[in-house]
């Protein structure tokens, strides 16, 4: 595992005090190493997990030659150009049941789908296009070419081929794959512990009497929302008080319990609280944390480091900064811890600008926007209140629109790009 100052080294351009949102992702990227741990489960256990070994098919899948159709199969060698085709039909080969009779050159066999092909028969016409007088069949010239409508064996998985990748996550096709090698236990990654606290004296927690100055607690509901959504495990340990003696404490027992630990609010500049100061009282000084200003917005302020074996992720106070946060950095990194390799790049989609939006250019900024189809071109929007506490506006978006660092504005009508808010979360 690298520290945070081989990972700084090894990274151009890396400056806390001003970081590109691409340098935060492959600084994250270059710090994480996945859990080691694995566990057998149930097949249907393994759904969204991580696979901890590469699976080779024990099996051949489909077992043997079969028909892709209900039809005849038939010698394809017989089919000339420009010919219709007569056959008579040996007899009827059903799905599960092999056929054990003989066809003669001249002959077809009415086959069901996924019936085995007798060896010698290569084609099978379906039985829409022929023509049937009592024993014989009729193929019209030019309805098929040899080879059509059969499935080879092993053209779905191949014996002793890897058939999904250690990394991989399972999802419900590979979940019928691994069933269709008859494998009904299979090795996973141990599930990510993921603590998460609020940090502040003006939050409330749910059900205390509103006072002034004060705002109950949504980040820890988000949070619990974006990491459920991912499969961890969540260790919801409620809001701690602006206090050195608590935040030790609530520190201490996240890293002794989890695999990562996200806190919200506290670690913007200026800030008068303690929060800053036990992070990186135990982290082990300034090596083991960052305090970064990512020139982005919202989520500006983010901390990054290590405490115990335990990831840390200072993830800013505004309700949507923290969203924007989690899903650009702390869910990649996330991702990673959990095994997940190599990562897919996250898709951006290209839409038309539907208002016009100004921006000042050396920074990267995450609006919430509607994306919607007219006249069969994707058009976004910007709705709402842009204003980073503003959680109303997140809720109404479908997804992010994204302007890179050189944006200096947008006009009607210009090319952007956009994040789905479908499959971050
Ligand atoms: P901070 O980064 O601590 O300065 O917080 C920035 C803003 O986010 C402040 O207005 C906080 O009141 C607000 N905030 C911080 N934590 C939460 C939370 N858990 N729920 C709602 N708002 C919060
Ligand atoms: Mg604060």
């Amino acid at each position: 595992m690298k520290t945070l100052e081989q990972v700084a080294a090894s990274l151009q351009g890396y400056d806390p005090q001003a970081l590109r949102a691409d340098t935060a992702l492959r600084f994250l990227q270059a710090m994480v190493a996945p859990v080691p741990q694995t566990e057998d489960v149930q097949l249907k256990a393994a759904l969204g997990r991580v696979l901890a070994h590469d699976v080779v098919s024990p099996i051949d899948v489909p077992a043997h030659d079969n028909s892709a159709m209900d039809g005849f199969a038939f010698d394809g060698t017989l089919l000339q150009a420009d010919q219709a085709l007569s056959l008579e039909i040996a007899g009827t080969a059903l799905a599960g049941k092999a056929w054990s009779g003989t066809v003669g050159r001249t002959q077809c066999l009415k086959i069901m789908t996924g019936a085995v092909m007798p060896s010698g028969l290569d084609t099978v016409v379906p039985q829409e296009l022929v023509r049937i007088d009592g024993q014989r069949i009729t193929i019209p010239a030019g309805a098929l070419r040899r080879g059509d409508n059969r499935r080879f064996k092993g053209e779905d998985l191949c014996q002793g081929k890897p058939a999904l990748l250690a990394g991989d996550t399972v999802g419900p096709a590979a979940l019928g794959l691994l069933a269709s090698l008859n494998i009904a236990q299979i090795a996973v990654r141990r599930k990510l512990r993921v603590a998460f606290f609020s940090t502040g004296d003006e939050i409330l927690s749910l059900g205390e009497s509103p006072r002034e100055g004060a705002v109950y607690d949504s980040n820890r509901y988000t949070l619990f929302g974006l990491l459920t959504r991912m499969g961890v495990e969540v260790l919801d340990m409620g809001v701690v008080r602006d206090d050195p003696q608590a935040l030790e404490a609530a520190f201490q027992q996240a890293a002794a319990q989890a695999d990562a630990i996200i806190t919200s609010g506290g670690v913007s500049v200026g800030e008068a609280d303690h929060t800053k100061a036990v992070m990186r009282k135990l982290a082990g000084g300034e090596g083991g944390v960052a305090f970064w200003k990512i020139a982005m917005r919202p989520g500006r302020p983010m901390a990054v480091g290590r405490i115990g074996p335990a990831m840390l992720f200072g993830l800013p106070g505004n309700p949507v900064a923290v969203m924007v946060s989690y899903t650009q950095f702390a869910l990649d990194a996330l991702h990673r811890l959990s095994g997940l390799d190599p990562l897919p790049a996250r898709p951006l989609l290209t839409a038309i600008a539907g208002n016009a939006i100004k921006k000042q250019k050396g920074r990267r900024e995450y609006l919430r926007g509607q994306i919607i189809t007219v006249n069969g071109q994707s058009v976004a929007k910007i709705i709402g209140n842009q204003g980073s506490g503003v959680l109303r506006s997140m809720s109404e978006a479908n997804c992010f629109i994204v302007l890179p660092e050189d944006c200096a504005g947008v006009e009607v009508g210009d090319p952007l790009l956009v994040e789905l808010f479908e499959g971050i979360y």
